[in-house]
């Protein structure tokens, strides 16, 4: 494992003693302690409560409104729905609906709110007396469920994506029992480090706009994340970071922080020189780009949409062989790079360059393999690259210039 970043490392053991409180067995001293301290409350409750909607209590230790905080900070890590997880005990319900009865649903088994759920949906209340028995005269405490989740829950119902799946967390809360194997501290690291909050992404919104299409959390993660397993070459993934964070200096941009500094396109001079502009829409690169995507069809077989979503943010169709992808990736990157490398340069790129570029990282990743005596990871891609350049022998090159 690299070296852990000390602030999160720092945070995680402090949410480690909070989530303590999930557990039914083994419960270390202090979770009884700080349960004493608040009373009435308890802290396995507590924590499911947004802080809008979670009692306060002035007997609070320190050390546990600090772990609410930080927990508060990272919830979505954690829960699989928002704004109410379904891990959260029934007995929960009882700080924010006054006068809501608990005990005859908790008795029953009904511990949980996702007991009382099917498939993303609060279950009837007969549905629910055939599950548990549950008396009749908790009709009442059903209504007032249903209109605190119709009110806190269903408006902005927001499910992560692919968040049908509790967490471990959120099983852990349910269950009480984590498996034998689980390590909270190491698990609670991961949970804060790996995942970051989509809302932080204003690139993703950028995009979205831009291209107006919607990029969902699930997309943008693929976005960033999936070009890694299949290119090692690291200007490329410099590249593939850089546009779609939207590192580059365009000329609105530019014209924002100078305002001398002309707002318009360098290449056409015609229009505004934004992100979308300078990467895709100038018309001087409608011929380029129109010839990467004859050289993708050319090389792999494939035919992808000529559209700024596939060939800037490398969102091309997931269930494609990954010989295939790996080459795409590289030639889009490479693309990318040779209209970066060129920058405020008026002529149009050139798809030469591009065929010249990925013919290095052919040979490179050979020579790699073969220094480690490692048979290639899907070398199937440059087989695909390199019968194409024999058989045209450069065909491209020669018709462009
Ligand atoms: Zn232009």
């Amino acid at each position: 494992m690299a070296f852990p970043h000390v602030k999160t490392y720092h945070q995680a053991a402090i949410l480690t003693s909070l989530l303590a409180h999930l557990t039914i067995k083994g419960q270390p001293q202090w979770v009884r302690m700080e349960n004493q301290a608040i009373a009435l409350l308890r802290v396995s409750n507590l924590m499911w409560l947004r802080k809008t909607i979670r009692p306060t209590t002035t007997t609070m230790p320190s050390q546990l409104s600090l772990a609410l905080n930080i927990w508060d900070q990272y919830r979505s890590h954690f829960e699989s729905q928002c704004p109410l997880s379904l891990a959260t005990p029934t007995e929960a319900l009882t700080y924010c609906i006054p006068t809501f009865h608990a005990t005859p649903w908790k008795e029953r088994g009904a511990t949980h709110l996702a007991h009382l759920y099917k498939e993303g949906k609060l279950l009837p209340f007969l549905d629910l007396r055939r599950l548990y028995n549950i008396p009749p005269t908790s009709h009442y405490s059903h209504i007032q469920l249903q209109s605190f989740l119709h009110k806190h829950n269903r408006e902005q119902a927001q499910k992560r994506d692919g968040g049908e799946e509790l967490t471990t967390w959120e099983k852990i809360g349910i269950t009480g029992i984590p498996s034998p194997k689980f390590k909270p501290l190491s698990e609670c690291y991961k949970s804060i480090h790996s995942y970051q909050p989509f809302h932080s992404s204003t690139q993703a919104q950028h995009w979205s706009t831009d291209l107006n299409v919607n990029i969902t959390e699930h997309k943008w993660k693929h976005i960033a994340t999936s070009v890694r397993k299949l290119v090692k070459s690291a200007p490329l993934l410099e590249q593939h970071q850089k546009t779609i964070y939207r590192w580059y200096m365009v000329p609105t941009r530019l014209h924002r922080l100078y305002p001398h500094s002309p707002p318009t396109c360098w290449r056409c001079a015609g229009d505004l020189g934004s992100v979308l502009h300078i990467w895709w829409r100038c018309p001087k690169l409608e011929r380029y780009w129109k010839e990467v995507r004859q050289l993708i069809t050319q090389t792999t077989k494939t035919d992808i949409a000529l559209e700024p979503s596939t060939f800037l943010l490398l969102d091309i169709p997931p269930d494609l062989p990954a010989t295939i992808k790996k080459l795409i990736y590289h030639i889009l990157l490479t693309a990318q790079r040779v209209i970066a490398r060129s920058w405020k340069s008026t002529r149009p790129p050139s798809v030469s360059h591009i065929i010249q570029d990925v013919d290095k990282q052919l040979i490179y990743e050979t020579q790699y393999s073969a220094a480690h005596t490692r048979p290639q990871r899907w070398g199937g891609a440059w087989e695909l690259w390199s019968s194409w350049t024999q058989k045209t022998t450069g065909h491209l090159v020669q018709q462009h210039h």
